[in-house]
């Protein structure tokens, strides 16, 4: 996708209304226009890139800064939130639906329906050697 068909570069560009929460240089979050739940806002990077690793690493680590902090002004305002999950959909595989990076910031109360489904076979403990394979094959990639 293009910046120019881009909702979120929309918003930034103000040519679409938002309920902006936090903007710096860096990030910008808003209010999600179809919330999960009530106070549900998403945190994105101000330069347009699909993928956290499109994501110059000082915004990425800004993303999750900023998510800190409305995570914690969230509990401090009326918004009943009992814990926040922070939930970011890395390529459409994952469920990513916009194709501008964003760290979703989601209240959450006990009995909100809302949830992460566990794969069929889940609950079985990985093999010992199985997880040192994968770990050595992600470190050499760092
Ligand atoms: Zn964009």
């Amino acid at each position: 996708m293009k910046e120019n068909d881009c909702i979120f570069c929309k918003i930034l560009k103000k040519e679409i209304p938002a309920s902006v929460v936090y903007e710096d240089e860096l990030v910008t979050a808003f209010m999600d226009v179809m919330p999960f739940t009530k106070g549900h806002l998403l945190v994105i990077p101000n330069e347009h890139g699909q993928l956290i690793g499109e994501i110059d690493e000082k915004t990425a680590g800004r993303m999750f800064e900023v998510g800190r902090k409305l995570n914690r002004a969230i509990r401090k305002s009326g918004i009943e939130s009992e814990g926040v999950n922070f939930m970011m959909a890395d390529g459409p595989a994952a469920g990513q639906e916009v194709f501008h990076s964003h760290l979703h910031c989601i209240p959450r109360n006990t009995g909100d329906g809302f949830g992460f489904k566990r794969p069929p076979g889940y609950g079985k403990m990985a093999e010992r050697a199985d997880l040192d394979l994968l770990a050595e094959e992600i470190k050499k990639n760092l």
